[in-house]
């Protein structure tokens, strides 16, 4: 079954506000089963928003409409939905009264306009609002289904879990779902599609998207079966030779972020680590420790952004800097080694680059990156030219130094 969204509200056509209510509905459709196939914002519009509501019960079994049903002259989903099903508004007098006791009981009296939400479809069944003054409604017509539910966040989830879903779950087939998250360090994200592709593009179901950000690269797969064993069967199916493909690049299979993955194997191992860092000026310790847990094996770190830190806290020699300068691939392995030295830790991290927008006193381009571990049998350095801007360019970088730490422990054992 396919389930189409609109959020109505002109306020959603500013650079203001977002709608959020299509996110979480989607979410709790996709848990029962249903692919979401299109989503719009609409403006307070009579005509846009009866064509569409037309448009989406043609082609779609589900038609879920938020907002636009509040008390004002700019709350017009009552009327359009009518109009696009060429149906009447009937007035309902007890809606009215119930609006009107609410009212009263805030110790207030009820503006006349309030009447407009008493207003209902005809043959639409009435969906309580607990949270607020407007009414939902649930229509069914000829192989589709309607609902019309309240713009306010908290109002339309309390709406949807008690009035939409128990009457979805009767609607909808059962299916189940389950899905598989791998995670990618060290390749771009087209460089992987073109890799992939081949495998899930010969499948609909399990459906597959790709998500990245910052040299992450998440590979999700979606299976919607009658049963947990089908859904798991085809999720090996599909997942068992893309993995084969990206190989020691996946890096986790259960969503685990590169963080958490580094700190179990640094864990497994008994081993530490500590960081030197220039262009990421603390992610990486950042990152260390947001894992629970992670003292039992991240020392510390040294944040050395001018060339007197990197010679003071970590032993970098003057010469070198005079030489090679602070980005080089001879200066990110002394930071390594220094803050091995000074923390005693098994591994150091370091991170030396030119984070823009300005080269400042840099000759190197800006992106131009140096990472290095070092351990007890020596050091290894990448260098890289990221693309983009400050803060992208430190989150890869980031990135890119965890999962060569990563390499490094897996390689030695
Ligand atoms: P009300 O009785 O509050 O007017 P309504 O059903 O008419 O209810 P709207 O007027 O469309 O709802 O929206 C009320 C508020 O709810 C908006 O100001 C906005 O903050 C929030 N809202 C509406 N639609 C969405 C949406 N799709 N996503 C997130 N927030 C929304
Ligand atoms: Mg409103």
């Amino acid at each position: 079954m396919n389930a189409e969204i609109v959020a109505v509200g002109s306020e959603m056509l500013t650079p203001e506000r977002v709608d959020t209510n299509s996110l979480y509905l989607t979410g709790e459709l996709n848990n029962l089963g249903v692919e979401v196939v299109t989503k719009c914002v609409i403006g307070d519009h009579l005509e846009r928003l009866r064509d569409a509501v037309r448009h989406a019960i043609a082609r779609s079994e589900i038609l879920i409409i938020s907002g636009g049903l509040g008390p004002t002259e700019d709350d017009l989903t009552r009327e359009a939905v009518a109009n696009a099903l060429d149906r009447k508004l009937i007035f309902h007098q007890e809606i009215s009264d119930a609006l009107e006791q609410r009212f009263a009981r805030l110790n207030r009296k009820m503006a006349e306009v309030n009447k407009r939400q008493a207003f209902v479809i005809d043959g639409a069944a009435i969906l309580p609002n607990e949270r607020g003054t407007a009414p939902g409604q649930w229509v069914e017509e000829s192989g589709a289904v309607l609902m019309l539910l309240p713009g306010p966040p908290h109002e339309l989830k309390a709406m949807f879990e008690r009035e939409c879903l128990p009457r979805l779950a009767r609607l909808v087939p059962r299916l189940v779902i389950r899905t598989v998250c791998l995670r990618v360090a060290g390749m771009g994200e087209s460089d992987l599609d073109q890799l992939i592709a081949p495998v899930y593009k010969g499948y609909q179901n399990p459906a597959t998207t790709i998500l990245a950000a910052s040299g992450d690269i998440q590979v999700y797969l979606r299976a919607r079966c009658a049963t947990e064993a089908e859904a798991d069967a085809l999720l090996r199916e599909v997942a068992g030779p893309i993995e084969l493909l990206l190989g020691d690049r996946v890096y986790s299979r259960n969503g685990e972020t590169l963080e958490a993955v580094v700190g179990g194997l640094l864990r497994h191992h008994r081993a530490t680590v500590s960081v030197a860092e220039s262009l990421t000026g603390g992610m990486l310790g950042e990152r260390f420790t947001s894992v629970a847990g992670s003292s039992q094996y991240f020392i510390g770190g040294f944040i050395t952004y001018t060339n007197e830190m990197k010679i003071e806290m970590l032993g970098v020699a003057p010469e070198l800097l005079d030489k090679v300068g602070a980005v080089s691939r001879g200066v990110a392995e002394a930071m390594a080694v220094g803050a091995r030295h000074r923390t005693k830790s098994t591994y150091a991290l370091s991170v030396t680059g030119v984070a823009g927008p300005a080269t400042g006193a840099e000759t190197a381009p800006v992106g131009t990156t140096f990472i290095s571990v070092a351990d007890d049998t020596g050091t290894e350095v990448l260098e890289r030219q990221f693309l983009g801007d400050r803060t992208r360019i430190r989150n890869f970088a980031s990135q890119v130094a965890l999962d060569l730490l990563r390499r490094r422990i897996k390689s030695r054992t």
